[in-house]
């Protein structure tokens, strides 16, 4: 089968750069691609890579698919490198579009879950404080809040205020994105535990430029702080794609897996996989385009295990609003997934 393919590169500024203990991120880079059968039914995918993750850069995805030409097949399709996992990541989900359409089956949820919760975002530092009221008056109950941004002591404060502002029965997720050492990591989850805290998420990380014996470390210190701490710890950089996913199953970590569809290259066989081991998963945005996030909710509204607060809340993101996914809400809607349309984001991007 012959198939036109055709991709188009996007960079698009934030409406609000995101903090993190990596830095500051102002715009996304990312690639949508589009493929259409002889027929004239298209699919459409998005690769949205995070560098610091050890993905793929958006380089690597733009020369990959300048190689494959404007007409591919299932061979050359298949033939995509294991390392560009999101690119395979796109290419899978334009080839499972394409094919529902064939079938003429629209997307829906298999068990009629019709709406599943949302986590609402905090800013980092002082300014979760003011946000937390207002998203708690909207209904949030769960919220996320990145740390590691600034001095342990001066946000350690900041959490015993932030668990005050707190609605009754509401849970906090923090994100260190890696940014600790093992005693920071320690001294917040000796504080963590008496707190509503619905888990710590990546306090540490050592990514692949550091070396294999520094990771070994890393992942030591994830598997200690989870046996000698009550408050869960989640995996979220220690996660990059298929590969990764496996070893932590095969492991038997018993923490929680923050699993960002976007970052898989076959999140199907993955899920599968997590549902075998009935490992507790949170799905998560990789700040997608509407087209990635169609993908990644409809995984969350198909996974059969526990159902947690999904990590959705971060739209409005682009100061471009046609790109954006569901905008933010306590809950979100199988309906508006069912509604996400790929193709006015391809439009949108002439
Ligand atoms: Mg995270």
């Amino acid at each position: 089968m012959s198939l036109l393919f055709a991709y188009r590169r996007y960079r698009l500024p934030l409406r609000v750069a995101v903090r993190t203990s990596h830095g500051v991120w102002r715009e996304r880079e990312g690639v949508i691609l589009r493929l259409q059968d002889e027929r004239g039914r298209v699919g459409f995918g998005e690769a949205a890579p995070i560098p610091w993750f050890g993905t793929e850069s958006p380089d690597e995805i733009e020369g990959a698919c300048r190689g494959l030409g404007e007409r591919v097949d299932l061979a050359a399709l298949a033939a995509v490198p294991g390392q560009l996992g999101c690119l395979r990541h796109a290419l899978a989900a334009a080839q499972d579009e394409l094919r529902a359409n064939a079938e003429e089956a629209p997307w829906t949820s298999p068990d009629g879950v019709t709406a599943l919760t949302v986590a609402a975002l905090l800013p980092a530092g002082r300014a979760a404080l003011e946000a937390v009221g207002p998203r708690a008056d909207a209904g949030f109950r769960v919220f996320k809040w990145k740390v590691g941004v600034a001095d342990v002591a001066d946000e350690l404060v900041l959490l015993d205020d932030l668990c005050a502002a707190l609605p009754a029965g509401a849970k906090l997720r923090l994100d260190a994105n890696g940014g600790w050492t093992r005693p920071q990591a320690e001294r917040w989850l000796e504080r963590c535990a008496e707190r509503p805290v619905d888990y710590v998420e990546q306090p540490c990380f050592a990514d692949a430029t550091q070396g294999a014996t520094q990771r070994k470390r890393c992942e030591d210190v994830l598997r200690g702080l989870a046996e000698d701490y009550p408050t869960p710890i989640a995996l979220d950089e220690s996660l990059v794609g298929d590969g990764d996913l496996g070893r932590w199953l095969e492991n038997g970590w018993s923490g929680v897996f923050v699993i960002k569809p976007a970052l898989l290259a076959d999140v199907a066989g993955a899920l599968e996989r997590l549902a075998q081991a009935r490992a507790a998963v949170v799905f998560s945005s990789a700040l997608e385009t509407a087209v990635g996030a169609r993908d990644a909710l409809r995984a969350a509204f198909e996974w059969r295990g526990e159902r947690r607060a999904l990590g959705f809340g971060v739209y409005p993101l682009f100061k471009d609003g046609r790109f954006d996914g569901p905008a933010a809400a306590p809950f979100v809607y199988r309906d508006d997934v069912a509604r996400l349309d790929a193709e006015a984001a391809w439009n949108a991007l002439t």
